[in-house]
């Protein structure tokens, strides 16, 4: 069992720390398996080359995402352990305002792992949670692992998937079922980034909240309107605006080598010092 760590609000990166402090408690309680530790950190890791908020390529993806979640007869939002830590309320008012079901779908299913993400669910205000126990007796088809299993109810039938932070495997497997798969990943290089319909490259935190918003304001939308959304939308283009976005940024920061102000001025006081000495 981790000791939770108090962290000064004042403290730069706070947040961080928090959220870091929310993924080690649920990893105690098992929501977690120990993999979603290190996927947690390759995600802060592209968080910070995308500059850790959402890019005009990321609202895109987001916009599009709400469109086919709209114009959807069966959406699913599958859940895992980490989506289930940071953002389950978030999970629950997207699936409350699209009407998708949620379904737990994990790659290490383990005795108590599925039901404490139910528990967790059920605590941020579901009603109904999918693909626990023997109610994910369907296989998809091509998939080694326990992400294989899904409800009959569910991922199987569904015509459109949210699937944040996954593994590519899934995401292949759905698309060639024909689905429609939407991911939140801030990988663009990630396979699962690489095989979704639509890929949302920004943190689950700050991208389902823009999502619930997104839907809201598109609920009065006439089909027309919603279909125009979704024809105009490109994932490959869009991938490339991604990494271009990314690119620009350290091509900015490579031309600064340091950026946070207090360490510019050190080296500004620094430079000052040597060139009075000399
Ligand atoms: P793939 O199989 O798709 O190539 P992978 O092997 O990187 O992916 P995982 O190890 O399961 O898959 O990693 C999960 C993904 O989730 C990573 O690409 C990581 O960037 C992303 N990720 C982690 N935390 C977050 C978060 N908070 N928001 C969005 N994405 C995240």
């Amino acid at each position: 069992m981790n000791k939770k760590q108090h962290v000064s609000p004042k403290h730069p990166r706070a947040a961080s720390i928090e959220t870091r402090e929310k993924i080690i408690a649920h990893h105690d309680s098992s929501v977690l398996a120990t993999a979603g530790l290190i996927a947690h950190g390759r995600g802060e890791a592209f968080d910070y080359l995308i500059g850790e908020k959402t890019g005009a390529p990321a609202f895109r993806a987001v916009k599009a995402a709400a469109t086919s979640l709209l114009l959807a007869k069966h959406p699913v939002i599958s859940v895992n352990g980490n989506a289930a830590a940071l953002v389950a309320e978030d999970l629950v008012s997207l699936s409350e305002v699209t009407g998708a079901k949620l379904e737990v779908n994990l790659y290490y299913r383990y005795p108590g792992r599925e039901t404490a993400i139910r528990t967790v669910l059920e605590k941020a205000g579901a009603k109904e949670v999918l693909g626990i126990g023997e109610a994910a007796s369907a296989k998809l088809p091509e998939i080694g692992s326990e992400r294989r299993r899904v409800d009959p109810r569910g991922i199987l039938k569904a015509d459109v998937v949210l699937v944040p932070l996954e593994d590519g495997d899934r995401t292949e497997a759905l698309r060639k079922m024909g689905k429609t798969v939407i991911a939140i990943d801030l990988n663009p290089l990630s396979r699962t980034a690489q095989w979704s319909s639509i890929t949302i490259v920004d943190n689950i935190i700050r991208a389902l909240p823009h999502l619930v918003a997104e839907v809201r304001r598109q609920k009065d939308m006439s089909r027309r309107e919603l279909e125009e959304i979704l024809h105009s939308f490109d994932n490959r283009q869009n991938l490339g605006s991604e990494i271009k976005l990314i690119n620009k940024r350290l091509s900015d920061l490579a031309e600064k080598g340091v950026y946070i102000p207090e360490v510019v001025e050190l080296y500004e006081h620094l430079e000052e010092d040597a060139s009075k000495s000399n």
